[in-house]
């Protein structure tokens, strides 16, 4: 249940009912949030509505008066559409209130919005997550938290309603810095995961025995566990997480190294990093925006075969 202090949030804009986004409403809602819920597709708020959010056809009447923004799209650049574009919510919401951005985003763009917002009296806090749907239906995401700590701990009772692990990772940006250096490494598990079995098939030996024999030993991985057997050796590549989100914050890291590199040269290098962004980067260039990341396996496979 919401606290009752000073800058207690309370009132909660919720901007991006996607995969993610939709559970984590729902959550805020029945944890007795009175949560206003926006996306640009207008269905998306139906079952929301239904379970009690109130209803906004814009995006300003949907942030005017929250004490809290949370955005959940697809990468850093919508968010600040959303907040500083034609649409404009930052003009709109109330000095003092604050912005936090679920989104996986890039963190010098956040670092950037942020000190915009703070010039229009709003804080900003970046807060995305790790665990995917399942996670985000029973409350149990990871959510790294980048940001001022008073800010940081103002929005802890929001953040506990979605996530069992909270985790404040430094200043405004670190959150998404370090999701994207998590999905990095989470990218090239999966990865060496599917060439594995790509050999494995090969050499005569059935991937389900190798899956096992993974998760057994020590090449287990969360894709070994969660993702081989259901979605990849299923034939199903039915995750809910795109591979053109996951190439994005493949990207995101890379970039950031990119731009660390200048004052750090011994960066440069990371062949492991820039290998796995080119080749998340062909994947989706082949597979196209719809895919599943799971189907990393499909593009692996086929460029064997080539
Ligand atoms: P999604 O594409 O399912 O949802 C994004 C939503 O944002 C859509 O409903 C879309 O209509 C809405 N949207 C886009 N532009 C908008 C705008 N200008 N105004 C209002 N709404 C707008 O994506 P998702 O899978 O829910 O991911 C959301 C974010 O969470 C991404 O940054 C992603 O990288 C991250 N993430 C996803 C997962 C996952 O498993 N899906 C896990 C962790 C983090």
């Amino acid at each position: 249940m919401p606290t009752k202090s000073d800058d207690a949030i309370r009132k909660i804009t919720f901007v991006g009912l996607g995969k993610m986004g939709r559970p984590m409403a729902m959550r805020l809602i029945a944890s007795g949030f009175d949560v206003t819920c926006f996306d640009c597709v207008p269905a998306l708020k139906a079952p929301l509505v239904k379970s009690g959010a109130n209803d906004a056809d814009t995006l300003s009447e949907a942030v005017q008066g929250a004490d809290a923004v949370i955005t959940m799209l697809p990468d850093g650049n919508i968010v600040r559409d959303v907040m500083m574009g034609q649409q404009g919510a930052a003009s709109i919401m109330k000095k003092g209130s604050l912005l936090i951005d679920m989104s996986s985003s890039a963190p010098i763009g956040t670092r950037a919005l942020g000190k915009e917002l703070q010039e229009l009296g709003i804080a900003m806090i970046d807060a995305p997550v790790s665990g995917g749907m399942a996670k985000a239906l029973d409350g149990s995401l990871a959510i790294m938290v980048g940001g001022e700590p008073a800010q940081a701990e103002r929005a802890r009772p929001v953040l506990e309603v979605m996530g069992s692990n909270v985790f404040h990772t430094g200043r405004l940006g670190s959150g998404h810095a370090v999701k994207a250096l998590n999905n990095f490494v989470s990218a090239a598990g999966l990865a060496a995961a599917c060439e594995a079995v790509l050999i494995a098939e090969a050499f005569g030996v059935d991937p389900e025995i190798l899956v096992d024999v993974l998760n057994a030993s020590t090449g287990r991985n969360n894709s070994t566990q969660v993702k081989m057997k259901p979605h990849v050796l299923s034939g199903n590549f039915a995750s809910g997480f795109a591979l053109a989100l996951m190439s994005k914050d493949i990207g995101t890291a890379a970039d950031l190294a990119k731009e660390l590199e200048v004052s750090n040269p011994s960066l440069s290098s990371l062949p492991v990093l820039k290998g796995q962004a080119a080749i998340w980067a062909q994947a989706l260039g082949e597979l196209g925006d719809q895919a599943d990341h799971t189907e990393i396996f499909r593009y692996l496979k086929q460029s064997s075969e080539r």
